[in-house]
C-alpha cells in the first residue's frame, strides 16, 4: 500500500470532527506580548519594506540571541539573513550551497522537504539511518563510513521531525572533528531546540571550535514562540553564504513580511519565560502519550526533543499506512505513517504532541479501539 500524505490530509478535511496529529504547527497560541508588538508595528504604521536580509532590529536580536542561547557570534549586519520561514531558508540555503552532483548527507527517517530541495538542486542524498537503540540521535561512525570525495555538506537536524531524536553533545563533537578533517560543511537545523526533555542537552554545532565558518544555522520562530503562521525564519553563517542566499531570496519573496518581522524581534528580545511554560505544557503530553503508548503495547524511540513520538507499530500487525488510513477512516484521527517520512520506515508514525492533554487521551483511546479490532481480526 502506498502512501500519499496529501491523500489523507485532504480525506482528514473532509471530516469536521477528526483529530489531527498531522502539521507540526503547534496549537498554543502565539504570546501575548508579541501579538501586542505585532499590533503596534501595524498602528504605528511600521508596514514599509525592509532590506532583503531583513529589518535591522530583528537582525539585531537574531545576534544577541545566538549568542546568548547558542554561543554562537554572527555579525547582524552580514551573517544574518531573515526568511519566509525555516522552509524558505531551507531552501534558499540548499539552492545556494548544492551543485548538481553534490552530495549531502540526511540522517533517515527525515523531514523530505529537504529531499526535494536538493533533488531541484541536482544533488545526490546519501542517507545515514538513525536507531532506534540511540534514540535516533545521529552516530559521527555512522557518517564517517559515507563520506566520499564528493561529499559537501552534511546535515544535522537535532532536535530531529519526525523521530524527536537528539544528538548529544559528545556525538555532535564528533560530527564536527570530522567536519574539519573532511572539510565539510555543516547545515545545524535547529528549529525544535527549545523543546529539550529529560536529561537530554542541546549543543549547537557552530558553536564548536573551527566551526564558525564551515556551519549554516537555520532556525526560526514557528515552533518556539508558536508562531507558525507568522512565516520568520533565519540563517546565521558566514558573510559570503549570506551573500549568495540573499540574491536568491530577492529573486523570491525580496523580504521576509515586515509586520511579522516586527513580532519576531519582539519574541526574540522580550521575556522567554513562555517558551519554558510551552516546553513544559508539550512534556506533560509526551509523558501522557508515552504512558498510553505502553499500555498499548506499542514502542517508540525515547522522544528527547522536539514535539514527536516516532511510534513502532510492528505489534499491530500493520504497516503504519494501513493504520493511519483505519484510524481515520474508523475513528477520525489523523498521524502520519513512517513511508511520509522514508522509504523503508512504514512500521512507524508520527505523532505530534500539538492538541491539548485532553484530545490526546481521546487519540488513545480511539487509537486502542483500532489496534485491539485489527489485532483481533489479524
Ligand atoms: N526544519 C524542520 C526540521 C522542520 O520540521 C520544519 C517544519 O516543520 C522546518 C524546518 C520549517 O519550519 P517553518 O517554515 O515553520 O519555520
Amino acid at each position: 500500500m502506498s502512501v500519499n500524505i496529501f491523500d489523507l490530509f485532504e480525506l482528514a478535511g473532509q471530516k469536521p470532527n477528526a483529530i489531527s496529529l498531522g502539521l507540526g504547527d503547534p496549537d498554543l497560541p502565539t504570546p501575548p506580548h508579541i501579538v501586542a508588538a505585532a499590533a503596534e508595528a501595524i498602528r504605528a504604521g511600521r508596514t514599509g519594506p525592509t532590506a532583503t536580509t531583513g529589518l535591522p532590529e530583528l537582525r539585531a536580536a537574531i545576534a544577541r540571541k545566538l549568542a546568548r542561547d547558542n554561543g554562537i557570534v554572527a555579525d547582524p549586519d552580514t551573517e544574518v539573513l531573515v526568511t519566509t520561514g525555516g522552509q524558505e531558508a531551507l531552501f534558499l540555503l540548499i539552492q545556494a550551497l548544492i551543485e548538481p552532483g553534490d552530495e549531502i548527507i540526511v540522517p533517515d527517517p527525515r523531514y523530505t522537504s529537504y529531499d526535494e530541495a536538493i533533488a531541484l538542486a541536482g544533488g545526490r542524498m546519501i542517507l545515514v539511518p538513525t536507531r532506534v537503540e540511540d534514540d535516533f540521535a545521529l552516530d559521527p561512525d555512522e557518517v564517517a563510513r559515507r563520506i566520499t570525495p564528493r561529499t559537501k555538506v552534511l546535515l544535522l537536524i537535532s532536535p530531529n521531525n519526525p523521530t524527536a531524536g537528539v544528538t548529544p553533545p559528545e556525538w555532535v563533537r564528533g560530527l564536527a572533528a570530522l567536519a574539519v578533517e573532511r572539510d565539510l560543511i555543516v547545515i545545524a537545523d535547529e528549529i525544535y531546540e527549545k523543546f529539550i526533555y529529560d536529561d537530554a542537552l542541546h549543543v549547537s554545532v557552530a558553536s564548536l571550535p573551527g566551526m564558525a565558518e564551515r556551519t549554516i544555522t537555520l532556525n526560526g520562530v514557528s515552533k518556539t514562540y508558536a508562531m507558525t503562521g507568522w512565516r520568520i525564519g533565519y540563517l546565521a553563517a558566514p558573510a559570503s553564504f549570506i551573500r549568495a542566499a540573499t540574491a536568491l531570496k530577492e529573486m523570491v519573496n525580496v523580504q521576509a513580511p515586515t509586520v511579522s518581522q516586527w513580532a519576531a524581534a519582539a519574541a526574540l528580545d522580550g521575556p522567554q519565560e513562555c517558551v519554558e511554560e510551552m516546553r513544559r505544557i508539550y512534556d506533560g503530553r509526551r509523558r501522557m502519550m508515552m504512558a498510553e503508548l505502553d499500555r498499548m503495547g506499542i514502542g517508540y524511540g525515547r522522544p528527547r526533543g522536539g514535539l514527536y513520538i516516532w511510534a513502532n507499530v510492528t505489534s499491530t500487525g500493520l504497516t503504519a499506512t494501513q493504520l493511519s488510513y483505519h484510524l481515520l477512516d474508523e475513528e477520525d484521527v489523523l498521524v502520519l505513517p513512517g513511508a511520509g517520512f522514508g522509504a523503508g520506515w512504514d512500521d512507524w508514525i508520527r505523532l505530534t504532541i500539538l492538541q491539548p492533554e485532553s484530545a490526546l487521551r481521546e487519540v488513545a483511546t480511539r487509537m486502542a479501539r483500532v489496534i485491539e479490532r485489527h489485532r483481533r481480526a489479524g
